[in-house]
């Protein structure tokens, strides 16, 4: 039997104790509902997107604390002679037209004008990145520093560019890379007869090196497998044997020091998880340990949360999520500018400005994986993660604008590794 007294002690040890215990919860919940969007482009195909400033007062609002904010490098080109959907609207998609793709470098101006009409408050929320390079090409480098230059105080990294990536790879501009092999040269080891783009190309090694040099984080959209599409979106060839896992080693031990962020886990709508893709990852992460990965993309985190027989569990998942709890961050992936479509009728329903509900609801899909991993995890993935990162970033990339600000973008030093 307890005394009275010794009672009486252990509620005023309670008054105590459970007030403060509500704080921390309090503080665990408020630090948990802490989201930054680590994926997020501003703009689609055709360059139509949202002015910074409305994205960050009705779509962030009070739900997204933070945001990257990159357009789409690559601009559909809108062939007439094609008469794409009986010409009864512009394509502002890359599935569907058949015409190509080509990179559209105005489009990061468009990024730093807009960033730079912000509050000293608002730009702290945005992170923008440069895609407007080829990375495929030596000269890309040259656009990036360019732009550090001309629009100091703006970019915290470079992308969502693409290397492989389903159709994207057919559509770009580009040359194959067998037309320039010379003799006894050989195709690289990620490449086949109909490649525009490799991991292995000498332009990767050189844009990598100076995103470390600058301190530019690195959003790369890699499949991680390669998949062969039609242009109107037919599945023609999958390999998911045969993961590119020796392009991103190469790449990586290549240029150790940039810090990379792997798009949706090298997945997306065709290339989907196969069965051994969470070791493949832990493979690459494991060699490579500037390099991150972020879940992003609905349709992406859908295999997470309701995976398909034969796809990595909703368990399995965790378990890399926690292994790896450092160097993982989440996103939306949206486009925040719809599709152009023809509705059941046939009718023209043109692309717009998405509603704010649909952009805050990819927030919860992968409400199943944080109860799993619980909140300490997944405060690092939602908020704590992106921060470390993108804030290093910032201060290094203004270093770098500091001292390279009387350099002239017109007679730039040529890299010729
Ligand atoms: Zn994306």
């Amino acid at each position: 039997m307890y005394s009275k007294r010794l009672i009486t002690q252990k509620i005023r040890g309670m008054l105590i104790v459970v007030p403060f215990l509500v704080l921390i919860c309090a503080f665990a919940v408020h630090a948990a509902d802490q989201i930054i969007d680590s994926h997020f482009h501003n703009a689609n195909y055709a360059m139509q997107g949202v002015p910074m400033k409305e994205i960050i007062d009705r779509y962030m609002g009070d739900k997204i604390a933070r945001s990257v904010a990159f357009p789409l490098p690559l601009e559909q080109k809108w062939d007439r002679f094609e008469h794409y959907a009986g010409d009864k609207m512009p394509p502002n998609y890359y599935l569907g037209p058949k015409a190509g793709m080509y990179y559209y470098s105005f489009v990061d101006v468009m990024t730093a004008r807009d960033y730079l009409t912000l509050s000293a408050a608002d730009k702290a929320r945005l992170d923008p990145m440069m895609v407007g390079f080829n990375p495929m090409d030596q000269y890309g480098v040259n656009h990036i520093k360019r732009m550090l230059i001309l629009f100091p105080g703006v970019f915290s990294g470079i992308g969502e560019f693409s290397v492989h990536k389903e159709l994207v790879g057919d559509k770009i501009d580009d040359d194959l890379i067998k037309t320039d092999l010379g003799p006894g040269e050989t195709l690289p080891p990620d490449a086949t007869d109909s490649d525009r783009n490799t991991l292995y190309n000498p332009s990767l090694k050189t844009i990598l090196d100076f995103a470390g040099e600058a301190g530019l984080m690195v959003c790369l959209h890699s499949d991680v497998y390669h998949a062969g599409v039609s242009y109107d979106g037919k599945v023609v060839s999958m390999s998911p044997e045969a993961p590119y896992t020796a392009g991103y080693k190469h790449l990586c031990t290549e240029s150790p020091k940039a810090a990379v962020y792997l798009a949706h886990t090298g997945l997306g709508r065709f290339v989907k998880p196969a069965p051994n893709h969470l070791q493949v990852l832990s493979e690459i992460l494991d060699a490579c340990p500037n390099w991150n990965v972020d879940l992003s993309w609905d349709l992406v985190q859908v295999y997470m949360v309701d995976p398909e027989p034969g796809m990595p569990s909703l368990d399995d998942w965790a378990n890399f999520v926690k292994n790896y709890q450092d160097r993982v961050l989440w996103g939306s992936d949206t486009v925040i500018f719809t599709k152009n479509k023809l509705d059941d009728k046939g009718n023209v329903v043109l692309g717009k400005p998405m509603p704010v509900e649909d952009y805050l609801a990819v927030k919860d899909i992968l409400e199943p994986l944080w109860k799993k991993v619980g909140p300490e995890v997944a405060h690092k993935v939602h908020y704590a993660n992106h921060v470390r990162l993108f804030d290093a970033a910032r201060t290094k990339v203004r270093a770098w604008e500091a001292a390279h600000a009387y350099d002239n973008v017109w007679d730039l030093p040529v890299a010729m590794k």
